[in-house]
């Protein structure tokens, strides 16, 4: 067993302000906050709270299928983001971590077709990501334990 990173849930609580506090003191206001689900979705709606912005949305991505154990390509999934909506807008992309970051700059580029100002950011950055997020918390090259996916799921 390989050593972990682990976010308690207090901890993320404060990660969400400290990252929200970087955002804001940059001057970066979006329009509307683009949660990567499932990873990005608390996140997400912790910053979009932290900063007074109301406008969410919702794009599912998956790539991970198990720890460590990727699908060949990160994959857009039903239900999609309405792009219409999202034209020439102000977007922060929010996830949990960018890891290998192919699932942000998948998102990115995605985003990047409709709307020309769309940033990104995170709770972790690996060392090894492949885009660099414009905000992120902290780096680390450990599996992190995030606490909304370490308990079983309930049946
Ligand atoms: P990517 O490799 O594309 O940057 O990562 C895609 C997704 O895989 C992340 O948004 C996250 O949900 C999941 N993932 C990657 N690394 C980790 C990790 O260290 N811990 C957990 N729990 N999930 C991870």
């Amino acid at each position: 067993e390989q050593e972990r990173e682990v976010l308690t849930w207090v901890t993320f609580g404060d990660a969400s302000r400290d990252l929200t506090k970087k955002i804001v003191d940059d001057g970066f206001v979006p329009d509307i906050v683009i949660a990567i689900a499932r990873g990005g979705l608390i996140p997400a709606g912790a910053i979009a709270y932290a900063m007074g912005v109301k406008a969410a949305g919702t794009l599912n991505v998956e790539f991970y299928s198990d720890i460590e154990e990727t699908l060949p390509d990160p994959v857009v999934l039903e239900p999609l983001l309405d792009t219409d909506a999202i034209v020439g807008k102000k977007l922060l992309v929010v996830d949990d971590v960018a890891d290998s970051g192919r699932t942000l700059a998948l998102v990115i580029d995605l985003l990047k077709a409709h709307t020309p100002d769309v940033r990104s950011a995170v709770i972790y950055t690996k060392p090894r990501t492949i885009v660099q997020p414009d905000y992120s918390w902290r780096e680390t090259d450990k599996w992190i334990n995030f606490p909304w996916s370490t308990l079983p799921v309930i049946t």
